[in-house]
């Protein structure tokens, strides 16, 4: 599997907005939002160097991101490598025994395509595997 860096780290909050102020106080800058209906979230983008903070706000109450918030509270919620091929790099895991969300890639923000892979085979951390940017 070829994983050039970390394409970004997925931080759920409850407004985007709010959210914001903290990141352009460090001087960054949100670069776009949209709505990822298929995830049921909002989410923003803030370039630092070659990775990305991307802020997910739920749109539903039933959402993933609204269920994490509830039980844990805002913070990180996954982290995102870049690969070239996000089917073959899922062919390859679930070959070495990884539990996968998605067993086929699907289309992510950006209309990258993107898969999870599930915390509980990676020691607790909810990893995305995406083309990118
Ligand atoms: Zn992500």
């Amino acid at each position: 599997m070829n994983t050039s860096k970390i394409d970004h780290i997925g931080i759920a909050v409850k407004n985007i907005d709010e959210a914001a102020k903290l990141y352009t106080d460090l001087g960054l800058k949100i670069e776009g939002s949209e709505v990822v209906e298929s995830q049921k979230v909002k989410v923003a983008f803030i370039p630092v160097g070659q990775s990305r903070i991307e802020l997910l706000e739920s749109t539903a109450p039933d959402g993933n991101v609204a269920q994490f918030i509830e039980k844990k509270g805002e913070g990180i919620h996954h982290i995102a490598v870049k690969v070239d091929d996000v089917a073959k790099a899922l062919e390859e895991l679930a070959a070495k025994g990884y539990a996968l969300i998605d067993k086929v890639p699907r289309e992510g923000a950006g209309g990258h395509r993107i898969a999870f892979v599930h915390p509980k085979s990676t020691r607790g951390v909810l990893l995305e595997l995406c083309e990118g940017h």
